[in-house]
């Protein structure tokens, strides 16, 4: 397999078999083209670390039913959202019984090793042919025009006439295709996690589910990360739960705290500890995830290559955290892009760049779009994450403090107290103005 026109040649090589590169492959090979997904891993997904819901509406429509014969752990039927201080916690949950009904709206918990690990062999029933244990090293160019890859090992060189890179969030090949460069720390978030292991029983009870119903527990910033950009969460399995936290990468440094501290404390904290005591630890493992939102997107597409998923940046990193649904929804557009370059017999970029009409018109755009002044926000208003998180916790519990004093009394002390605390905290002479203006500029980074 050495040159471009061996017999060996594919239609298209995918780097990667995560949600991304599988959901190309799949649809490319159910198309019928000869198609090579390239993994490094010895098993897809045994490399592969996320926090734990796998979102799953682009799946779905794939391989419909999906839920009867794939490795899921669990649905996820109720979120519980909690603004922590180091004493008190402020939280809102969602629960539904519609979401306990197919398709379980879309948010399974999973083990990535067990569920890439299907998802690849369902890309192979449809006629792709995965490969292991390679690791692409280059791309090769004809005329200018991406036609290959360059692996370690024996294989050396192979051609194709259009090559997909979905191999990550550090992906090393994007930057040679000089579509994107080196990520920099206000790119990328830190994630760590264990895999903490409990009995079946202890889990539906301590977390009020049965069956295979899951919930997903989300700790946002403040005491959860001491007030760094980031979150915590804890999501149920089957016979184990997994706890989360991501840090963005710039405030963390910035901060000169450890990341490994930073999860220990908040292990330890007291609305954190009552759900995982009594576990055994079984995994520990961490990574980067792209964090930059829509500004720090890369080019998609040039001559002859699509990017898709953490490759490309594409991760909703807001309330959501969403990426497996971005990476499939982005895999299958890279996808469609290259039967409509092949439709033209045209793989030159001007072609390509259909990749981005398709990416456009789907949630993976609209979504980075609408949170694109998020991050920024983030960046610039740390005392959301800390100070102010201390304060609402605090007015919270005083407005429910059981006393003597008559209910529109307490009232007025609890705000006359939030005013003076803000003021404390902010240092600023009009402290309630300060956060309210800060309020409906965060709400609009929403909008
Ligand atoms: C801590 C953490 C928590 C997260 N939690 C969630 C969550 O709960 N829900 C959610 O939807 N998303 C979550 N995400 C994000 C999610 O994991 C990613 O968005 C998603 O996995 C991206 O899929 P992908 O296919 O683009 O890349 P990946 O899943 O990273 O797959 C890339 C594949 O490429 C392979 N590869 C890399 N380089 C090469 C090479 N040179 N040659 C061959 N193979 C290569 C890798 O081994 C890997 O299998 C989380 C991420 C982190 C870090």
């Amino acid at each position: 397999m050495d040159n471009e026109n061996s017999e060996n040649k594919f239609d298209t090589i995918i780097v990667g078999a995560g949600p991304a590169g599988t959901t190309a492959a799949l649809v490319l090979a159910k198309a019928g083209l000869n198609v090579l997904l390239l993994e490094r891993s010895s098993s897809p997904g045994s490399k592969n670390v996320f926090g734990g819901i796998l979102y799953t509406t682009v799946l779905n429509r794939l391989v419909p039913n999906f839920w009867e014969e794939a490795p899921v752990e669990r649905h996820i039927k109720g979120i519980k959202i909690y603004l922590v201080s180091p004493q008190n916690a402020v939280s809102i949950g969602v629960e539904s019984e519609e979401h306990n009904q197919p398709p379980y709206n879309n948010s399974f918990t999973v083990s990535r090793a067990a569920f890439d690990k299907w998802y690849a062999s369902k890309a192979e029933e449809a006629g792709a042919m995965l490969l292991l244990n390679t690791q692409v090293d280059d791309l090769l160019r004809v005329n200018g025009k991406v036609a290959g890859v360059k692996v370690r090992g024996e294989e050396g060189e192979l051609y194709a006439d259009t090559v997909i890179l979905a191999d990550g969030v550090n992906s090393i090949l994007a930057e040679k295709a000089g579509l994107r460069k080196s990520y920099v720390p206000r790119q990328v978030s830190l994630g760590m996690k264990e895999i903490i292991e409990l009995p079946r029983n202890v889990i539906e009870d301590r977390f009020g589910i049965s069956g295979d119903e899951g919930v997903e527990i989300k700790y946002m910033a403040g005491d959860a990360t001491k007030g760094i950009w980031g979150g915590g969460n804890i999501y149920t399995n089957q016979e184990s739960v997994s706890l989360v936290t991501w840090l963005a990468l710039d405030p963390l440094i910035k901060s000169k705290r450890k990341s490994t501290e930073l999860f220990e404390q908040f292990k330890a904290h007291p609305f954190v500890k009552n759900y995982i005591k009594g576990g055994k630890t079984v995994e520990y493992q961490a990574h980067l995830a792209p964090d930059g939102g829509y500004d720090d997107t890369p080019r998609y597409f040039t001559d002859g290559l699509v990017i898709a998923g953490d490759a490309a940046r594409f991760l909703n990193a807001s309330l959501h955290y969403e990426g497996t649904n971005f990476a499939m929804a982005s895999g299958e557009a890279a996808a469609k892009a290259i039967l409509h370059a092949r439709g033209l017999n045209d793989y030159s970029a001007k072609s390509l760049a259909y990749y981005q009409k398709l990416l456009e018109k789907s949630f993976v755009m609209k979504d980075l779009k609408r949170y694109r002044k998020m991050n920024h926000f983030a960046e610039k208003n740390p005392e959301f994450f800390g100070p102010y998180f201390d304060v609402i916790t605090q007015a919270a519990v005083d407005y429910f403090a059981v006393k003597e004093t008559p209910k529109r009394s307490q009232e007025w002390q609890m705000i006359k107290d939030f005013r003076k605390n803000l003021g404390k905290a902010t240092k600023s002479r009009f402290p309630l103005l300060g956060f309210c203006w800060r309020c409906l500029k965060g709400g609009l980074s929403f909008l």
